[in-house]
């Protein structure tokens, strides 16, 4: 059998990589970066929501299992420029920078993931201008180091606010969905930072509060045990206060009806999830349907999530759309079993 071709090397890839292998198959994973893992190693995740559970713990077991099988050929810092459709299978063009080879492959699996909103598209909340307004994935490298400090000045922050969906529910950037783990992310990340540094206020600035199924518990929690405040209203702009060394978010408390503006230390963005370019490229390549948000579109999101609809292009995580990293793995697998069944019938 021709090797099966698993093209992305985050948790979705490498759940589909180590499931192939376990199959007895042939596997062939290519990364466009230099190292495996995605976004939860490309931006040093700390804890996961919900569970808490460092993110090297739960990446590490996944790297684990693809590294130590021989069965897996890993190919880093290369990109697919071509793939044409064979009898039985893909003849595919694979890019390093300096080399280019093809490769006969039996089926495919799309793992390309997503990329986090860039922030400077919302002007009005400072993100690129100033320092101390950071983004999801940057409070997730603070906290990973255990380094919480603002990065103007180098001090830790007092009291810091979160805003949720940004770059989501957002028809002025063109996202109108929802990202799916901004809220529990958050409140993860103010549990964390409560937990190491009780002294740190926390307030959440929110639309709508969406942990759904069992992760509602962890917000619970956040009130009940970690004193973090949630204030339900909009932020519309962040400004420098009075003196310049403190932030001001300006807006509206939606359930006491009134205009707010509170000064912060911090001021973190809960940036939403968008379709990768790498998830752009793959469906131009292959012709996968490509949703109106920029996702990768199953033939039958209900009863087969994971198949294209095209002969043996096979979806997996967040390159269908916002996906947590257990719902990525789940995915891999459904994958990868769908893909063997194609290459071996
Ligand atoms: S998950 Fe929460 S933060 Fe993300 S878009 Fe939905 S409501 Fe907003």
């Amino acid at each position: 059998m021709n090797p099966i071709l698993v093209l992305g090397g985050g948790p979705a890839g490498l759940s589909a990589a180590s499931e192939l292998a376990a199959l007895g198959a042939p596997t062939l994973l290519v990364e466009r970066e230099s190292y495996l893992g995605g976004n939860p190693v490309r931006w040093h995740y700390s804890l996961l929501a919900p569970d808490l559970r460092p993110a090297e713990e739960v990446i590490g077991a996944l790297l684990e299992r693809v590294e130590g099988d021989a069965r897996i050929e890993r190919r880093l810092s290369t990109t697919l420029t071509k793939a044409e459709l064979g009898s039985h299978g893909y003849r595919v063009t694979l890019a390093t920078a300096d080399a280019s080879e093809t490769r006969d492959v039996a089926a495919v699996v799309l793992a390309t993931g997503f990329d986090h909103f860039d922030s400077r598209r919302k002007f009005e909340y400072g993100y690129g201008r100033f320092p101390d307004v950071v983004d999801f994935k940057e409070l997730e490298g603070m906290l990973h180091d255990n380094k919480l400090v603002r990065p103007s000045d180098g001090q830790r922050p007092h009291r810091i606010a979160w805003v949720l969906c940004v770059g989501s529910r957002d028809l002025q950037v063109g996202n109108p969905w929802c990202c799916r783990l901004g809220c529990v992310v958050s409140i993860k990340q103010a549990v964390e930072v409560r937990q190491k540094h009780p002294e740190v206020d926390a307030y959440i600035y929110y639309m709508d509060i969406r942990t759904y199924g069992l992760w509602e518990d962890l917000y619970w929690k956040s009130m009940q045990e970690y004193g973090i405040k949630f204030i339900r209203g909009r932020i519309g702009a962040v400004t420098l206060a009075e003196g310049g060394s403190r932030l001001l978010a300006t807006g509206e408390d939606t359930i006491l009806s009134r205009p707010t503006e509170v000064p912060f230390d911090m001021i973190v963005l809960a940036s939403g999830m968008e379709a990768s370019a790498g998830t752009k490229q793959v469906a131009e390549l292959f012709g996968v349907p490509v949703g109106p948000e920029g996702f990768l579109t199953p033939r039958l999101t209900d009863l087969n999530p994971v198949d294209s609809g095209l002969p043996g292009v096979f979806l997996a995580g967040a390159a269908t759309g916002p996906k947590a990293i257990p719902d990525a793995v789940t995915e891999g697998m459904g994958a990868a079993l769908r893909a063997y069944q194609y290459a071996r019938d």
